[in-house]
């Protein structure tokens, strides 16, 4: 690939990059020079359809000639009915749509706010406690809730509004509420963090924090939800019912949607005029975000994503069987799973790229696997065996 032409036109927010890609077909992607690679990273847990679903693409092309965009000047029924069945996934509730994670985890700082300034004392709440290691976006709110360094640097100070505390350890988020707390906000499962589960026991426990001091139980599902952890969201296995929740990545298959589900009361916190975007909810997002759902439900993408899951675990635990000096640790559910390595995963990345595998890194020397939940057995036996024989490599 031209690197330089890419250098040359492109900020450089992003390392340079080894690969072109130019075409992608269920859980494969080609580079410009045809090469094949078996995709493990979803674009990030996006694709959890695969590359270009027949229905999917059928869908977003039928709508693009129909109509693409109208603005929320209107009522739109693609909207309208994907609120329906999002809040039939979830619960009793209403939803807003936006574009990007980081965009809808902006909505829930922003509803943590109203609610902390409508309370009755004269002290304003606007604390909220989130988990080290945690990672919610990149405009400034969003980055404000994330205390990794790396997103940091350059761009402090930030809102001060966030305490960050242990994940799974719930004296430490208890011993961290005060007069100004006004809400809880976590992952319940970290990405890029480097894949760490939050506990059934530490939501429930949260959940019971949040109700005694009157706090928003806030969940950030932008990148464990939408069926990937084998559960429609990644919290939905612990039996919690959070106040709100952020939601983005895989709900378009690959067009750009976020969105926030709220609760009955917390919703009514919106009012019109106070939270808006030009583009959240338009008819072309939402019919991706249908064909998303009906994908789901036909294909039973749900049960598939822990069939495929546990398949794919047993096999990363059979490899740290065989290669304790190099795998501290299989970590994740369904089919968002990571390896703690002993040692940087940077190297071993460009090795699976070179062998046709695609993969990405995580928080921690951590190597993260996201396949589309349409991958099938050969497909993840294919990747077992493309990662041994990289790790008999950098064994030797
Ligand atoms: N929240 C979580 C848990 C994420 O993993 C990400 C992105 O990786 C974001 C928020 C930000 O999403 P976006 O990149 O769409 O703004």
């Amino acid at each position: 690939m031209d690197l330089s032409r890419h250098q040359s036109f492109l900020i450089g927010n992003y390392a340079p990059p080894a690969i072109e890609i130019v075409k992608g077909l269920g859980s494969k992607l080609w580079d410009k020079e045809g090469k094949e690679y078996l995709d493990f990273t979803s674009g990030i847990a996006v694709t959890n359809l695969g590359h270009s679903h027949p229905i999917w693409v059928r869908k977003v092309q039928q709508q693009t000639a129909q109509l693409a965009h109208c603005s929320n000047l209107f009522s739109i029924p693609e909207q309208v009915r994907l609120a329906e069945r999002m809040i039939q996934k979830i619960g009793p509730g209403k939803m807003l749509f936006c574009n990007s994670g980081a965009e809808a985890n902006e909505a829930l700082i922003k509803l943590a706010r109203l609610h902390g300034n409508g309370n009755q004392s004269d002290i304003p709440k606007r604390k909220i406690l989130v988990a080290k290691n945690g990672f919610h976006g990149r405009t400034i709110g969003a980055l404000s809730a994330t205390e990794s360094p790396k997103y940091r640097k350059g761009f402090e100070p930030l809102l001060n509004d966030f305490v960050f505390c242990r994940l799974n350890n719930t004296s430490d988020f208890e011993s961290n509420i005060d007069e100004e707390t006004c809400a809880v906000l976590i992952e319940s499962i970290q990405g890029e963090g480097g894949l760490h589960v939050s506990t059934d026991e530490f939501l429930l426990e949260l959940q019971s924090l949040c109700r005694k001091h009157g706090l928003l139980f806030l969940l950030d599902e932008v990148q464990a939800g939408i069926a990937r952890t084998g559960e429609f969201l990644g919290y939905q296995k612990s039996g919690i019912q959070p106040d709100a929740i952020a939601m983005a990545k895989g709900l378009g298959g690959g067009f750009p949607i976020g969105a926030i589900w709220a609760n009955e009361e917390n919703a009514s916190l919106f009012t019109p005029g106070s939270h808006g975007t030009t583009f959240g909810g338009s008819p072309l997002a939402c019919s991706a975000a249908h064909a998303v759902l009906d994908i789901i439900e036909e294909e039973d993408l749900i049960n598939r994503a822990q069939e495929m899951g546990n398949l794919l675990i047993d096999g990363l635990n059979r490899l740290t069987t065989e290669f304790p000096d190099c795998i501290a640790e299989v970590r994740g559910r369904g089919l968002m799973v990571g390896l703690q390595l002993k040692f940087d995963p940077t190297e071993l990345i460009a090795q699976l790229r070179c062998n046709g595998l695609l993969s990405v890194g995580a928080g921690g020397q951590t190597l993260r696997l996201l396949p589309p939940l349409t991958v099938t057995e050969k497909e993840i036996e294919q990747c077992l065996i493309i990662l041994q024989a990289c790790l008999s490599k950098i064994d030797s």
